[in-house]
């Protein structure tokens, strides 16, 4: 549900913005472009303009157009088809969705955007395909932390490779908050860590350093050699 606060931080609701002065607002300015460029052009795109409006006929059918499109490996698409999936408008591409657990087992977005469904779609995988290997002790009755995964996210903040420069970027924000957008950063909050660099960089493994990756192995594909 991270991609609700992400949202709203790039489209400037969640964002004081009186008194700024000219650097800052320059600051601010780019840190913006930046969200927006992380988590997509369906933010702010306007109703009518996306490419697949009108296209689908249900949730399922984005669901299974998402899984096609984006390079989830078969097992994860197998899993993946088997949550009922609902889309509550689906001609325009409203960002944000919820994935209720195991429990719920369905996914709902608000529109069809693509980052919302990759988002959601990687949150039901970790639940349902048993990545997680902890629970938490006030959390709910299933696991939900994966203490490994979060040291290399940690590692993956201070990566110093160019290559990786977006992931650095969102690992550095989810590790070290930035107090600049008011964002306190995840603590132990794995499942968004893990859906979060999912949608960040919309399962293309090749801009996460390979310790990172390799996380991914079972829900996204890599890329293809010379690609
Ligand atoms: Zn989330």
């Amino acid at each position: 549900m991270l991609l609700l606060l992400w949202v709203g931080v790039a489209d400037g609701r969640g964002v004081k913005g009186g008194g700024m002065g000219q650097q800052e607002g320059g600051w601010l300015g780019r840190t913006l472009a930046t969200l927006r460029a992380l988590f997509g052009a369906g933010i702010g795109a306007e109703p009518g303009r996306s490419r697949t409006s009108g296209r689908f006929p249900d949730g399922t059918a984005f669901r299974d157009d998402v899984l096609a499109r984006y390079p989830f490996t078969p097992d994860a698409a197998t899993i993946l088809r088997t949550v009922p999936f609902a889309v509550k408008n689906l001609s325009v591409p409203v960002g944000g969705g919820g994935w209720y657990g195991p429990d719920g087992r369905r996914i709902e977005l608000e529109g069809i955007q693509d980052e919302a469904a990759v988002h959601e779609l990687a949150h039901a995988w970790a639940d349902l395909a048993g990545f997680y290997q902890e629970r938490a002790a006030d959390g709910p009755p299933w696991p939900i932390l994966h203490r490994p995964f979060r040291a290399d996210v940690r590692r993956a903040a201070d990566e110093p490779d160019p290559r990786y420069r977006r992931v650095q970027f969102l690992a550095h924000q989810y590790e070290y908050g930035d107090p600049g957008i008011g964002f306190p950063g995840m603590f132990e909050n794995d499942p968004e860590r893990f859906a979060g660099l999912a949608s960040g960089t919309m399962g293309d493994l090749a801009l996460m350093p390979p310790y990172l990756a390799r996380w991914y192995a079972g829900l996204f594909s890599p890329p293809e050699p010379g690609v």
